[in-house]
């Protein structure tokens, strides 16, 4: 089985644990880790590289992080943008707001793919997605994805919103995944070192009743980190 994880840190990177991890989306969270990760991609070609403040850090975001967030995008076509998002429950939200849609901007700007975390946000997410041609948003991958049904329905109208799931997730949400369609679908270590991205698959693939999902997923993610 080949398996790229789709959402990871810098302080985990799977395919140097598990074998049959052939690579991993390595996000980053604050300003500070963006210089570590340039280096760790440098030095191996199974990183693939995603640059932003996340959302629980948006107070370390200095001024012009999104200028500097854009420049350093333009030295490699392949680096995404993540971890971005919102989070209701952490504070300052307008703050948070403000820091999504800068670097969301540079990520639409760019064509990057866009490494989302959203927690209780889902209808400020919709409502910023709507400021946008449709034709003009980026892949966005929505990471360790959970949501109730009414979101669900209206986030797979865009064809460009993957769902990454993690273990929590498969064992919680067994109806949702059975709702996404098969090429919509991407898993993920979220950054747990004993994170066991096999039998992930494995149950996502008893789900669907589909022995080709570990195929199918591995080709949906190779698509997320070659949009660049
Ligand atoms: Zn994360």
């Amino acid at each position: 089985m080949k398996i790229i994880d789709a959402h990871s840190h810098i302080d985990c990177i799977t395919h140097s644990l598990q074998p049959d991890v052939v690579g991993t989306v390595c996000c980053t969270t604050d300003e500070s880790q963006w210089p570590v990760l340039v280096d760790m991609a440098k030095q191996d070609s199974k990183i693939y590289a995603s640059f932003g403040v996340h959302p629980w850090f948006v107070e370390s975001a200095n001024s012009d992080f999104d200028k500097r967030l854009e420049q350093l995008l333009n030295l490699d076509s392949n680096y995404m943008v993540g971890e971005i998002g919102l989070d209701k429950y952490k504070p300052n939200m307008d703050k948070q707001i403000d820091v999504f849609m800068k670097q969301f901007d540079v990520a639409v700007k760019l064509n990057r793919t866009v490494c989302l975390h959203c927690v209780g946000a889902w209808d400020k997410i919709l409502h910023i997605l709507k400021q946008y041609k449709e034709s003009s948003l980026p892949i966005i991958v929505a990471h360790a994805f959970n949501t109730n049904d009414r979101v669900l329905q209206q986030l797979l109208r865009y064809d460009n919103i993957l769902f990454s799931f993690n273990k929590i997730d498969v064992y919680g949400r067994k109806c949702c995944i059975a709702d996404i369609p098969n090429n919509k679908i991407l898993v993920e270590s979220d950054g747990n070192i004993d994170s066991d991205l096999i039998k992930i698959v494995q149950l996502i693939s008893d789900i669907k009743n589909d022995t080709d999902m570990p195929n199918i997923i591995y080709k949906n993610t190779q698509g997320v980190i070659k949009n660049g």
